[in-house]
């Protein structure tokens, strides 16, 4: 069930639940009983993929839980470092 804003004019926002086809404009604000009105607010709608969110979830989560890495990362190659840059023309750039 979605989730409705209400404004009490003495007190905080509230949020509500509600179905929608029983939704009021005014309630009763739950910490003075004065009457609150029903703000409009942006839906919680996103359009990211589950795949966007587990990405989302597993950087928030390394940030505080590290994975262990026992390898290099795929794509590495061990051995003599690779150069920066392939372009002939950085070889003209002076040198430090
Ligand atoms: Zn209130």
């Amino acid at each position: 069930m979605p989730i409705y804003e209400y404004r009490c004019p003495d007190c905080a926002d509230f949020d509500l639940v509600f179905e929608m086809r029983s939704v009021p404009d005014l309630v009763s604000c739950p910490t003075c009983a004065c009457t609150a009105r029903r703000r409009m607010s942006a839906p919680g709608i996103s359009t990211a993929s589950s795949a966007a969110f587990r990405l989302i979830d597993d950087t928030k989560r390394s940030a505080h839980e590290p994975a262990v890495v026992n390898s290099p990362a795929p794509g590495r190659r061990s051995g003599p470092a690779q150069k920066y840059t392939l372009n002939p023309l950085h070889k003209k750039l002076p040198r430090p």
